[in-house]
């Protein structure tokens, strides 16, 4: 029979290569009393209990876990600690003015810096390396719609921040066949997702927060906001799990797209299933081929995603889209293995890096990401009810984790920082529709992509089916 260890490093390859045991901590030992409930052990919950611990070290954070820290997206990604923010410019500004939306973008862009800075001064041997972010262009499609991002980019005064690179030039970060060109950012760092979470619960523990783990919350109430319940009144928020009870009058909900599983909240987000493979360590010959010596993270103009990263073992890690949505939004271990789907990624992998061809594929695996139904992310806390959540990162999670939980940290402690102002605090997404729509949507919409990537590689020409596809999933 295989351990809990065993089952935990299967989940992906950066979970296989922690150093250490996941044999989980203890499970919650029965009811207890915290100041800060958090529910889920990825970045959001532990970069809150990280934030909240930091300003006052005598606060009692308890963080109650299903499985173990990382278990989720956080330990499973693609590791781009990316200053990219999920909702467009022109969302933001629609309801909170063009400065709001451009000191979003800055703060982001500070983040990534933030997570290196934490990470270092936590010790965490994540690998935090900031190269830069190349997306390619491989067809005069992709070269189109990447000059105009850059454009649209520089009309928001982000010049700087986003260029486009002839092929000679992105071709010295990384050499990709049939390149015409790339869209660069330093604004993006690789790291190893993993390592970053499981360093991050340490570093927590070191200051006093207790992390339960196999411990599933089952439901939840806010109590009423921090000071509320000092001396333990009945009132008190509750967080009620498999193993007790925890009181606490202030209530983080950190699921991001496992929240489709907490009451009343089905419709909060849309779970999407992201699938990824990494090769065997590659060879000096190969990575002479490559370049890819900056250890930039890595994309290209196509509809359907995908994204890679060199791992500081030298294997390239390669995920992408194209993974059914379940109806029902339904989650589980078996959605995370479709034979079709990596193999697609690992055509995509010889295609664009021929010298790779022959190599092993090693690990296979896959993880939801939370799409809320505007693809905006939010940070909500109710100072009423002591209830808060984060989340609807869609797939630029690692690096806004970290301003959610710095973000909630002040929001919990009532600190007005400037961070606490950002025009995504308080943003509510509407719910997404009921079934079948949700799944006839989402799969249509998957298909869209795939086929308007095939129709601009014939052709060479932007496809029109692109135009049609945020109106099927996205309503701004
Ligand atoms: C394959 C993949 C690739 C990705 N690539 C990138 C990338 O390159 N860059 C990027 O920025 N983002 C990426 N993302 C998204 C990013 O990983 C997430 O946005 C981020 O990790 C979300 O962190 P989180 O803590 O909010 O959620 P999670 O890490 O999912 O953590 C939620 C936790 O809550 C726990 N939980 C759920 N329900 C309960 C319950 N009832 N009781 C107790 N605990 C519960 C879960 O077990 C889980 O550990 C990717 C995601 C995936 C899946």
């Amino acid at each position: 029979m295989r351990s809990l260890d065993q089952y935990y490093r299967s989940r992906s390859l950066w979970l296989d290569g922690v150093p250490g045991s996941l044999e989980p901590r203890p499970s919650l030992p029965g009811d207890i009393d915290a100041d800060v409930a958090i529910i889920g052990a990825g970045y959001t919950g532990l970069w809150t209990a990280y934030y909240l611990a930091d300003a006052d070290p005598a606060l009692r954070v308890a963080v109650l876990e299903r499985e173990i820290a990382g278990f989720g997206a956080s330990g499973r990604n693609g590791a781009f600690c990316s200053g990219a923010f999920a909702a467009t410019y022109e969302q933001m500004a629609k309801h909170a003015g063009r400065a709001a939306a451009i000191a979003m973008q800055q703060e982001m862009f500070r983040t990534v810096d933030e997570v290196g800075r934490a990470a270092a001064a936590e010790g965490i041997d994540c690998g935090f390396n900031k190269g830069g972010c190349l997306t390619a262009a491989t067809t005069p499609a992709h070269v189109a719609s990447l000059k105009a991002e850059a454009d649209w980019h520089a009309s928001w005064g982000l010049a700087e921040q986003f260029r486009w690179l002839e092929k000679e030039e992105a071709d010295e970060h990384i050499r990709v066949a049939g390149s015409l060109g790339g869209l660069y950012t330093p604004e993006c760092a690789v790291v190893n997702p993993a390592r970053l979470a499981r360093g991050l619960a340490a570093a927590v523990e070191r200051r006093d927060v207790t992390i339960y783990e196999r411990t599933p919350v089952l439901s939840f109430r806010g109590g009423g906001g921090r000071g509320a319940d000092r001396g333990g009144r009945v009132d008190s928020g509750r967080v009620d799990t498999t193993c007790g009870t925890v009181r606490a009058p202030v209530v983080v909900l950190a699921t991001e797209a496992y929240t489709v599983g907490a009451p009343g909240r089905h419709r909060a987000v849309l779970p999407m299933y992201s699938l990824m493979v990494a090769t065997e360590p590659l060879g000096e010959d190969v990575w002479t081929e490559i370049g890819w010596s900056g250890r930039e993270t890595f994309t290209d103009g196509r509809h359907l995603i995908i994204y890679a990263s060199r791992t500081s073992d030298d294997r390239i890690a390669l995920g992408g889209r194209g993974a059914p949505y379940h109806f029902g939004s339904a989650i589980s271990n078996r959605f995370e293995c479709e034979p079709k789907v990596f193999d697609a990624i690992h055509r995509v992998i010889t295609e664009l890096f021929p010298a790779t061809r022959g190599a092993r594929i090693t690990h296979r695996w896959g993880g939801p990401i939370g799409i809320p139904r505007d693809w905006y992310p939010g940070v909500t806390y109710d100072g009423a009810t002591g209830l808060g959540w984060a989340g609807g990162y869609v797939g630029d999670g690692v690096a806004t984790t970290n301003l959610a939980g710095r973000t909630l940290a002040d929001l919990i402690l009532g600190r007005d920082t400037d961070i606490v102002r950002l025009p995504w605090v308080q943003h509510r997404s509407r719910p997404w529709e009921p079934e079948p729509f949700r799944w006839l949507g989402a799969n249509l919409a998957t298909r869209m992509m795939a086929a308007a990537d095939e129709e601009e590689r014939r052709s060479g020409r932007p496809s029109k089916k692109a135009d049609v596809i945020p109106n099927l999933l996205v309503r701004r």
